[in-house]
């Protein structure tokens, strides 16, 4: 492991640092194998811990805590205090004894100030009976020995506040995406000897998840994309440490070995050098840096440019059986926001306000205001939004009908119900789920007898509702023949929906 002095704090900080966002709690002993894993983490030589109360609802600081005393090692924790919630002073002093209670620790070596977005809410933030003085407090008390901040604010933000001399160290996000935007704030960091600790090294898993867009960051002797965008970031001189959430031994190992390597300021240069001559062409895409918060209309703006991004660059997601490529894009755009960012619209119409505010603020200077146009065109001709399914379902289900079928027995159809119950609840016609599956033939679905296809005619059902997005067309070519016996039989997806379910 390499070390590197943290600008003026007398402390020399390893090369990788561990995040504490990334552990996988919902595992059975979650808790305990993300203590052992930063265990092995500071057996290998990682001294620094990033955490917060923030982080997996609280229990992040306290894994940190845990792995720190059973270490019995020198490793440095960060407490933080939220710039948005923990106005005053009194707040912050608190939120530190709380943060230090919760890990079982008498102190941590770095304050971290949190969410500061501007260099006017730095300014706010150091009034007399605000949020520094709180931490002042904490360090003459011992509770604290350094006070630094996390950057959310522009390049030119960051460089004003650290030019106050109130602060020792900063963390921002730094990647193969930003170096021609951060590369001033890291040159008047080593110029002001103020300590920099980088995080979001790989784009929000852009990098990896495209790794043939980014092999230009690979180096001879690399392992992977993900392994040489941490070894560009520390091959910055300026750059203490670089974080890492992990999940897994084989990730931890993978990271290590990025930084098990004798320091060579020559071979450091040429990575950054090469690396940096072949960025040009890779612009035009949202880093997920997320300077761009605080919008009037309460847009959550980089969660909707981080799915568009899905236009650039693939994701490796299944193409649910589709061809047309503008619907492809468009499966991929909701995927991420469905299955990552738990996201649907309400309705399709476009919130902004073309205030300008974002653009302004965008690291990557996105077209933000024409891209969100764009993102709202495409949930409506895909039907992504709860208002598209609500009607759609009450266009099928206009006339009461004494008995449904829903055609197959899955998740997805079972996603169709809860909708289904949630916008009827007074109909209560009776339900039948058929299936081509015969292994599923007999059993009980959501409540509901799952039925061969022979049993059709029998049953006779007002209407067959395909609740399939993937065989939806197979299905119904299927099944049409019924249409013949009085039978309705509607698909519940048009030909340019995407799927409600993913
Ligand atoms: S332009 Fe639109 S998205 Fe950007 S800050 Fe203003 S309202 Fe929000
Ligand atoms: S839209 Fe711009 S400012 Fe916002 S997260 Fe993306 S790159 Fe950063």
């Amino acid at each position: 492991m390499r070390y590197r002095p943290f600008g003026k704090t007398g402390k020399m900080l390893s090369a990788l640092g561990v995040g504490t966002m990334r552990f996988n709690l919902e595992e059975a002993d979650g808790f305990e194998n993300a203590v052992k894993l930063t265990l092995e983490a500071v057996k290998r030589g990682v001294n620094y811990i990033d955490t917060s109360f923030g982080y997996l609802g609280g229990q992040a600081e306290k894994i940190a805590g845990e792995a720190v005393r059973r270490s019995g090692k020198e490793v440095y924790v960060t407490v933080k205090s939220n710039g948005l919630t923990d106005i005053s002073a009194d707040a912050c002093y608190d939120r530190i004894r709380a943060s230090l209670k919760s890990m079982g620790l008498p102190k941590a070596q770095f304050f971290i100030l949190w969410t500061v977005l501007s260099y006017d809410d730095f300014v706010k933030m150091t009034l007399p009976g605000a949020a520094y003085e709180g931490a002042l407090r904490a360090k003459e008390e011992g509770l604290i020995e350094h006070i630094c901040m996390s950057a959310h604010a522009s390049p030119e933000n960051i460089i004003k506040i650290m030019r106050t001399g109130k602060i020792e160290g900063v963390t921002i996000s730094y990647s193969v995406l930003t170096p021609h935007i951060f590369e001033p704030v890291l040159r008047t960091a080593a110029e002001l000897g103020i300590g920099v600790v980088t995080m979001n090294s790989l784009g929000g898993g852009l990098i990896p998840q495209n790794p043939d867009v980014f092999s230009f960051v690979k180096q001879d002797g690399d392992e992977s994309v993900a392994a040489a965008a941490l070894s560009w970031s520390y091959a910055h001189s300026q750059i203490t440490t670089v974080l890492s959430g992990m999940t897994t031994l084989d990730e931890l190992n993978e990271n290590i070995r990025a930084f098990d390597k004798d320091e060579n300021p020559a071979a450091d240069e040429k990575r950054v050098n090469a690396v940096n001559s072949s960025f040009s062409g890779v612009t035009g895409f949202c880093t997920g840096c997320g300077y761009c918060v605080g919008c009037p209309a309460g847009i959550d703006i980089a969660v909707l440019m981080q799915a568009f991004n899905a236009i650039k660059f693939t994701s490796g997601i299944s193409d649910y059986r589709r061809k047309d490529p503008r619907l492809l894009e468009n499966i991929r755009i909701c995927y991420r926001l469905n299955m990552i960012s738990n996201f649907m619209p309400p309705d399709t119409e476009n919130p902004c306000l073309k205030c300008g505010e974002c653009e302004n603020k965008c690291t990557q200077r996105l077209p933000i205001i024409k891209r969100l146009d764009e993102i709202y065109r495409r949930f409506d001709e895909s039907g992504y939004s709860e208002k598209h399914i609500a009607d759609r379902l009450k266009s099928i289900f206009a006339v009461a009908y004494k008995k449904v079928a829903f055609w197959s027995a899955s998740l997805y159809t079972k996603k169709v119900f809860s909708y289904f119950q949630r916008l009827f609840p007074s109909l209560e016609p009776e339900l039948f789920i058929f299936d081509k599956n015969e292994k599923l033939w007999g059993s009980v679905y959501d409540g509901i007898r799952v039925e061969s296809p022979d049993k059709l005619l029998e049953i006779k059902p007002d209407i067959v509702v395909i609740s399939n997005y993937v065989y939806s067309e197979e299905i119904y070519e299927d099944i049409k023949r019924y249409e013949d016996d009085g039978i309705r039989i509607v698909k519940i997806h048009a030909p340019q929906d995407v799927p409600w379910l993913f």
